[in-house]
């Protein structure tokens, strides 16, 4: 989530505006082709020779016509500010590069300082926050960078003489750069777009509404009636559709009870899906709801109740008009699909849509999902994709373990004073690096569970923020820890080991997750225990597997139904939800219905993400696949060795990055092969498995 939120940031403006306008001063595009073919051709005559530079003005002046106003100047403005400021030769190339480095890291460092000084009140443990706090917090410092750059000129100057380059081309041209090419490519993705402020308003309004329909729907499960009339859940409020799915993941050893309360809850995210849910019931305790007769009644009383009106569906429409606001002013990057994937994942949607397709049409799925049957001992059913078993359950006890953290870690000092390098001490880094890192990451009480801010210039610390109780750090504020100071680790070496400033980071979320995720992993062996089950390696290997490949599916029917919106973009939200519907229904027949039972279930359409986070979801399971692979590249090196290898590599495409970082381009073909090893592992009799 880590990618949302910084997004979500540089958005947030305080005040809603309604709309997003455009006027005759701010029409880009502007420049005709006669003009555009003058000035490369002037600019040509008079540095031909030099090498390269033909490219160079060819897209230099193309691109920086396509962002060009009115209000920037008259066609001869542009021709003579692209011969004025176009920088031919190669050392003065590179002392600009250097200059632009050095400002921004300034800039975007200090940016990124404000908001973490703007926002203490809220993120850290404290008094409540008051209404001057809130206002502040969601104050963006950056809000007018954009504007203020194409303003000034300085974009028009970077876009002149650091084209753009599509991710296609970084791939296959990116692969003989040098790495002050791969900067200079880095450059030219800064200024691609230049979107007014009041579309980028309208637009996280939009999303701030859909987030809190999304964070206000609770289903009341105490008031939920069986067929007989019977309560069967204790008194709860699940979030949808999270708290339902954690709650049914947990009557996975629960016999018949367990499974009518599985089979209850699929009911009632159906009812979600096709929104028959009777709007009464939703985050209101006051009515007892049969999901099944999809009956109604207060008081012991049946009594008449409207189902929602489409309203999920809805606020799916008014993300994709609002983020549709954005196309126009994105000449690189016209549609929010190209945006989701090409721009901020660097993947194509049909890499992503092959990627997928050849995992769930693998036969080890047929193979998995038989094994499931064989521990559960009965037939699949359609919620079965969220099967629980594969996880190895610590045979250790929560409570001791809580006391054992308690103790080592009494507060944030102790974490960071001695939490912190005994992890990476255990991890194989040297003292001195170890050292290093510790010393750019600043322990915070935090306010929520925690989370890990990076910082965005190198005189600034990373930020770990984590749960410290009065008594101690219990052993789940423990793990969320481990896991934030996994982000910390890769966000100081990626900022630091880099050599060039515009090159920092990873490719994209995935990369930080999959880093986090080989920390937290981790966790009981930085607290002295060992593993010594024999089957944990396979149960891991099935466990991400199953994951991989339920939320693929999901991720498939938020892209499929994406694209059907730009085909379709007049469409009603009665329309919206009867294609969402059917294109869950026909990604479940094809990959699932001959394995979990049920032709055309529509569970796949649950995920929240897809009303409040729109084209999020393909993410997971890439940085699952991703983390796989690390992982197995970590059976041959030493953890730090490979961090201190693999992540100075810096912003690559992914595909560029897991070629250094593994050898091959993230591919599920790791995790099929070592599921069909798994299977042998866990089908075999216990007594051949040794000790
Ligand atoms: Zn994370």
């Amino acid at each position: 989530m880590k990618r949302i939120m910084t997004f979500m940031l540089a958005t947030a403006v305080v005040g809603l505006v309604a709309g997003c306008k455009q006027n005759n001063e701010t029409v880009m595009n502007n420049i005709d082709k006669k003009c555009v073919e003058k000035t490369v051709k002037a600019l040509n005559d008079r540095y031909s020779g030099i090498d390269g530079v033909e490219e160079r003005i060819g897209r230099g002046v193309g691109q920086a016509s396509a962002l060009w106003t009115v209000a920037d100047g008259t066609p001869a403005d542009f021709e003579a500010f692209c011969e004025e400021n176009f920088v031919a030769d190669p050392a003065e190339r590179a002392r600009m590069a250097e200059q632009l480095e050095q400002n921004f890291e300034s800039l975007w460092g200090c940016f990124n300082k404000m908001t973490v000084d703007l926002n203490l009140p809220i993120h850290l443990d404290g008094p409540e926050p008051t209404s001057l706090d809130e206002l502040f917090g969601a104050y963006s410092p950056s809000a007018h960078f954009n504007d203020d750059m194409f303003d000034q000129k300085i974009a028009f100057i970077v876009v002149l003489n650091f084209p753009f380059y599509t991710p296609e081309e970084k791939n296959t041209l990116g692969k003989d750069w040098s790495r002050q090419e791969w900067a200079y490519a880095r450059l030219g993705d800064i200024f691609t777009a230049r979107v007014p402020a009041d579309c980028l308003q309208a637009l996280s309004a939009q999303l701030s509404a859909a987030d809190n329909y999304i964070a206000n729907y609770n289903i009341q499960m105490g008031h939920l009636l069986d067929a007989s009339g019977a309560h069967i859940f204790p008194d709860m409020s699940l979030i949808s559709h999270w708290g339902l799915r954690d709650e049914l993941k947990t009557h996975y050893n629960d016999g018949e009870e367990g499974l009518a309360k599985q089979r209850m809850i699929y009911q009632v995210m159906r009812r979600i899906i096709d929104q028959s849910i009777p709007q009464c019931v939703i985050n209101n305790p006051e009515y007892d709801w049969n999901p099944y007769s999809n009956t109604v009644a207060k008081d012991g009383k049946e009594v008449n109740a409207e189902p929602e009106p489409d309203t999920r569906y809805q606020y799916f429409l008014d993300n994709f008009h609002a983020m549709r606001q954005l196309d126009h002013y994105n000449p690189r990057y016209p549609t929010a699909i190209v945006r989701a994937f090409e721009e901020d994942m660097e993947v194509s949607f049909e890499e992503i849509e092959k990627l997928f397709d050849n995992f769930c049409s693998s036969p080890q799925v047929g193979e998995v999902a038989k094994l499931i049957e064989q521990r559960m001992g009965r037939k699949l059913e359609p919620f079965d994709i969220w099967y629980d078993g594969f996880k190895s359950r610590s045979t250790l006890n929560e409570d001791d373990l809580s006391a054992q953290t308690r103790r080592l870690y009494p507060d944030r000092e102790a974490f960071a004073t001695k939490g912190m390098p005994l992890i990476l001490n255990q991890l194989g880094f040297s003292q001195a690096k170890n050292d290093f890192i510790c010393s750019h990451i600043t322990v915070d009480p935090s306010r929520g569970a925690g989370h890990a801010w990076e910082s965005a210039m190198k005189c600034d610390n990373a930020r770990l923020r984590t749960r410290i109780g009065k008594d101690g750090m219990d052993y789940k504020g423990y793990n969320i820890a481990v896991h934030e100071f996994g982000h910390n680790v890769e966000q100081t070496i990626t900022l630091h080991d880099v050599d060039h400033y515009v090159m920092k980071g990873v490719p994209n979320t995935a990369f930080t997750e999959a880093l986090a995720f080989v920390f937290q992993v981790r966790d009981l062996d930085f607290l002295g225990y060992k593993n010594d089950d024999p089957t944990s390696d396979a149960m891991f290997t099935l466990d991400i597997f199953w994951s991989c490949y339920e939320i693929m599916g999901v991720a498939l029917v938020d892209m499929y139904s994406w694209r059907w919106l730009y085909d379709h973009p007049e469409a009603t939200a009665a329309q919206l939800k009867a294609q969402v519907i059917k294109t869950a229904q026909e990604v479940w027949n094809k990959y699932y219905a001959q394995y979990l039972g049920e032709e055309n279930s529509p569970i796949l359409a649950i995920y929240s993400h897809m009303i409040d986070v729109p084209l999020y979801l393909a993410n997971y399971p890439y940085g699952h696949i991703i983390e796989f692979q690390l992982e197995q590249q970590l059976k041959c090196e030493s953890v730090a060795g490979a961090i201190e290898r693999i992540y100075p590599a810096g912003r690559l495409t992914p595909q560029l990055w897991m070629r250094n970082a593994v050898g091959s381009e993230v591919s599920t073909q790791p995790l099929l092969d070592a599921a069909s090893e798994a299977l042998k592992t866990l089908s075999a009799p216990v007594t051949e498995q040794g000790k």
